[in-house]
């Protein structure tokens, strides 16, 4: 199987689509997504309409369990929680309806598991190499899967079991058999490690490969629409940062 991994789409539709058409170049039969359809950016109904329209296999992200309705937005920062409480109020019914009913966790084969923040905790942020080692041993423990997949952080990259997060730029890694990994797409709608384009994975189960790709799209286009629907500009501003 060749599937395309993509997280923290952010209601961001110039972005989505972007990354859909290069998927849909690289003829990939399917796609999967690690959470996070909604919240920052003003296109949440257009993303999920995608999103179901195309049977995209997802899990629930902290944004779009908060846009349900199921969780206050109390820990959210004070940009984070207006554009999510601007989120729940646009958003259609059915919409709602979908994203409270995400899984946490998506097994995608007996050994591969898809998360939002962690395989232990939903909100957990993997950005250093100690909970990436702590979480592949919770994994193996709880679930023996050695593949991990997750996003949450916006911050695309490969961690194996050694200290040090792997160099990976827009090479294939190749991935040794049950050796623990946990691997992170980056984020279609917010991406945070300093490059400003959309980001996705394709992970091929066949040669044991992924390989990082990287979308341009037009960001004055979502800050214009984040400016006229009221939301705060610095949500816009940081998307030609990738910050
Ligand atoms: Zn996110």
């Amino acid at each position: 199987m060749r599937a395309a991994i993509i997280s923290d789409i952010h209601a961001n539709l110039p972005g989505f689509r972007a990354c859909l058409d290069a998927v849909d170049e690289l003829g990939l039969e399917r796609i999967l997504c690690l959470g996070d359809i909604v919240g920052y950016n003003p296109w949440p109904n257009e993303c999920i309409r995608i999103i179901t329209e195309r049977s995209i296999q997802c899990v629930m992200g902290n944004h779009d369990r908060v846009a349900a309705g199921l969780e206050e937005p109390d820990y959210f920062n004070a940009m984070a929680r207006q554009a999510i409480l601007w989120t729940r109020r646009v958003l259609i019914d059915e919409h709602r309806d979908y994203l409270s009913k995400l899984p946490e966790r998506v097994f995608i084969d007996d050994s591969t598991i898809l998360v939002h923040g962690s395989p232990r905790d939903p909100d957990e942020y993997i950005l250093a190499i100690d909970a990436a080692h702590e979480n592949m041993r919770f994994m193996e423990e709880r679930f023996a899967a050695w593949l991990g997949f997750f996003g949450h952080t916006h911050v695309s990259g490969v961690f194996d079991r050694s200290d040090e997060e792997s160099p990976y730029g827009d090479n294939k890694v190749l991935l040794k058999e049950r050796e623990p990994y946990l691997i992170n797409p980056g984020s279609i709608g917010q991406p945070r490690d300093g490059d400003p384009r959309s980001s996705f994975l394709v992970y091929d189960s066949d040669e044991l490969t992924v390989k990082f790709y990287h979308v341009a799209y037009d960001i004055d286009a979502v800050h214009e629409a984040i400016v006229r629907e009221g939301l705060p500009e610095y949500l816009g501003a940081r998307l030609f940062l990738g910050r």
